[in-house]
């Protein structure tokens, strides 16, 4: 290997774009990656689609970003979603914005946008090794020497470490960037898994595949609201995912994970106020006949999802045993304030994100560059940075591998001429 070389660990999103960028600065580039293609992630994100940024400006972009969007704001500004766009599209990957301004391939298919990002390496000149899982670092001085891969030593001038978080670990991604992190004196911040199903207690798995739309969600721990979130929900047989369901779930496995009571408080009905909402009822129980209330319901919910609402609110159905003055009283706090507990959430395993991650507090925010390393780089998902759905994760892989990549060939470039 040539002495002057930049080594890339891991070839996902953000791993492939440091890759690029260098190369394309005229740095010798080796990308190391543990599986045996490119890009196994990005394949199956956006439900194999691919939302790979969202058009947001920065003001409302960074409102979903945690739990620091201010590290995020240079590597941002340098490399912006409008970048990433003229970039795809400058390699061959038109984009088209759906709802939710989430940008997807206009291909409708990720594997597009992961061909055209290998097909760059290979026209840069990338020196791409699959199968090649990195076991190790060398680091002496503070001064990263190389990397072990498959028993052998491999030097380098500087390193850009992007091997993802610890989610869905049969791409490939399974947290070894935190041990080499941490062998270089990094320290890492609680992870746990983000944008993940909850799972209420008492859960029926007959629900899985029904959608509620327009709902409104708010996340309670012990007593106190912490989250208000409005939009759409979905059942699965993992318990609660979909836009809304997700959106709540960090906060929701933080508090879980580290002892605390957490709930979900469901308005069936966010758009009529309580006592329309009663009136309403009143109306439509006068000429009601039947025997269970569960037929009402019918007229308030999906009939999939009446039993389920019923018994978790310990709403009587019949209507010999419940009169209707009672029924609709507690009928309508029901439906504006649906209490849903949540015992256990999804893990790692089918999570799409991975919270926590390197400590900002050692990455300078500019260059991507370790604080304690002077040629030691770090990129995406490994980062203590995550995202809300809707393209903001990508994105965060694209704009710190784009920098750490720049930040890295600089670096090497200037060694290389002061020689
Ligand atoms: C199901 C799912 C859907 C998603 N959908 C979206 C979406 O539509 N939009 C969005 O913005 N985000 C989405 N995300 C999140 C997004 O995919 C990730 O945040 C992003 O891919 C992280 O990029 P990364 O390059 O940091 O890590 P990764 O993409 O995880 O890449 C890390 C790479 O490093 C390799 N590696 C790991 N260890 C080693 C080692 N020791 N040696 C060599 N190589 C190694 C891995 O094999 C892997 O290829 C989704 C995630 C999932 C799981």
């Amino acid at each position: 290997m040539d002495n002057q070389s930049l080594i890339v660990i891991g070839a996902g999103a953000a791993g492939m774009m440091a890759a690029i960028t260098a190369a394309s600065k005229g740095v010798d580039v080796t990308l190391l990656e543990k599986r045996e293609r490119a890009g196994r992630k990005l394949m199956i994100t956006g439900k194999g689609r691919c939302n790979f940024t969202n058009i947001k400006d920065w003001q409302e972009f960074s409102s979903h970003i945690h739990p620091n969007k201010k590290f995020l704001k240079h590597s941002f500004h340098s490399f912006s979603n409008q970048d990433t766009i003229a970039f795809f599209e400058s390699i061959g990957v038109e984009s088209v914005v759906e709802r939710g301004e989430r940008v997807f391939p206009k291909s409708g298919r990720a594997v597009t946008l992961v061909d055209a990002m290998v097909g760059e390496m290979e026209k840069l000149g990338v020196k791409v090794f699959y199968n090649s899982a990195v076991e190790d670092i060398v680091v002496s001085d503070s001064v990263v020497t190389g990397v072990v891969c498959r028993g052998q030593m491999y030097d380098c001038n500087a390193l850009v470490v992007a091997t993802g978080g610890l989610s869905y670990p049969s791409t490939g991604s399974t947290g070894d960037g935190y041990m080499f992190a941490q062998k270089s004196g990094h320290t890492l911040t609680e992870r746990f898994p983000s944008l993940t199903a909850l799972m209420p207690i008492g859960y029926d798995s007959n629900l899985a595949g029904l959608t509620l739309k327009n709902i409104a969600m708010s996340l309670m721990v012990g007593s106190d609201v912490v989250q208000e979130e409005v939009g759409d929900i979905d059942f699965t047989n993992n318990g609660i995912e979909g836009p809304l369901g997700f959106r709540v779930s960090r906060k929701a496995v933080k508090a879980i994970s580290n002892g605390n009571k957490c709930s979900l408080s469901i308005d069936l009905k966010p758009a009529v106020g309580k006592e329309q909402l009663k009136s309403r009822i009143n109306k439509e129980l006068e000429q009601f006949q039947g025997s269970s209330y569960e037929t009402f319901a019918l007229n308030f919910m999906p009939s999939a999802i009446v039993s389920f609402f019923m018994e978790g609110n310990k709403l009587d159905v019949s209507a010999k045993s419940m009169s209707k003055k009672e029924f609709s009283g507690l009928f309508c706090d029901a439906l504006k304030n649906w209490r849903l507990s949540i015992v256990s959430y999804t893990s790692y395993e089918r999570a799409v994100v991975t919270a926590g991650g390197v400590s900002l507090d050692q990455i300078y925010s500019k260059t991507m560059k370790s604080r304690i390393c002077e040629n030691l780089f770090f990129a995406g998902e490994i980062l203590d940075l995550d995202g809300d759905t809707g393209g903001y994760n990508l994105q965060i892989a694209f704009s710190t591998g784009k920098k750490a990549g720049e930040e890295a060939a600089y670096l090497i470039l200037r060694s290389t001429s002061a020689d």
